[in-house]
């Protein structure tokens, strides 16, 4: 069996106001009691503060997307540099939310990740497949698709961590079957290892997302290739991120 450090990583969306900093300080403070990693990853006005007012024991801070160039003629843009010198060390690139609000595809994904592991940060690739495509049998060529084509060159077990995100799970609270969950990662995971080689393959961590809750967590940390989560509405309350975290093997 082998062993991964489980991350929890919160995504706050477009939530959070500087008095929201208080929340981040408590996640900080208990945080150093836990076994895994954390992450939040924040509205890019409010990472700065974060960054200042936290310990950065066990907590990281990091950003929610990114421009694919580190600088340049691209108004209302950030790039993964200028969100590492804000104090960002994880930046999330490819949420359904961006894939399907922005329209951004595999081929710019990859950018936006290589261009977060130059700047020397870690990245979040999300994946994940729409409930017609899961009703359709395609769940596994989707995701498969989606890793294969936005995984860049230079990822490895340490710059890289996927996120598979069902799309019809995501703000729901509906999940898949733990058989579901487990089946897709496994798969995921022979991907990577034809992709990376076995060593890569054992090292980098394949979070689940999509309604993980204090009540589910358990059950979705107890499946072999589970390494943590990406939590979305659950990571706003510092208790039921918490409770989240606590329940890491
Ligand atoms: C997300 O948006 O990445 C997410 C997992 O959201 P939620 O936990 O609210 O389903």
């Amino acid at each position: 069996m082998i062993n991964r450090k489980f991350l929890i990583a919160g995504n706050w969306k477009m939530n959070g106001m500087f008095d929201s900093i208080s929340e981040v300080c408590k996640i900080d403070q208990y945080s150093k009691k836990l076994n895994c990693d954390l992450a939040l990853c924040l509205p890019n006005t409010i990472i700065y503060k974060a960054h200042e007012n936290i310990s950065h024991e066990k907590l990281i801070i990091g950003a929610q997307n990114c421009h694919h160039e580190e600088s340049g003629a691209f108004t209302g843009d950030i790039s993964a540099k200028m969100l590492k010198n804000a104090g960002a060390k994880v930046i999330i690139v490819g949420h359904s939310e961006r894939r399907q609000n922005y329209f951004e595809n595999n081929e710019l994904i990859n950018r936006k990740a290589t261009s977060v592991i130059n700047s020397g940060l870690q990245v979040i690739i999300c994946i994940g497949e729409t409930e017609e495509e899961k009703n359709n049998g395609q769940t596994n060529d989707v995701v498969c698709s989606q890793l294969r084509n936005s995984i860049p060159v230079i990822s490895n077990g340490e710059n890289t961590v996927i996120a598979y995100e069902p799309i019809w799970a995501i703000g729901t609270g509906r999940i898949p079957s733990l058989k579901e969950i487990q089946g897709v990662h496994s798969q995921l995971r022979l991907l990577i290892t034809e992709i990376k080689g076995t060593e890569t393959a054992n090292k980098m961590r394949i979070l689940y997302g999509g309604s993980v809750k204090p009540n589910n967590a358990k059950d979705i940390f107890a499946l072999e290739d589970v390494d943590g989560a990406l939590v979305g509405g659950a990571s706003l309350k510092s208790e039921d991120f918490l409770g989240i975290a606590n329940l890491c093997p």
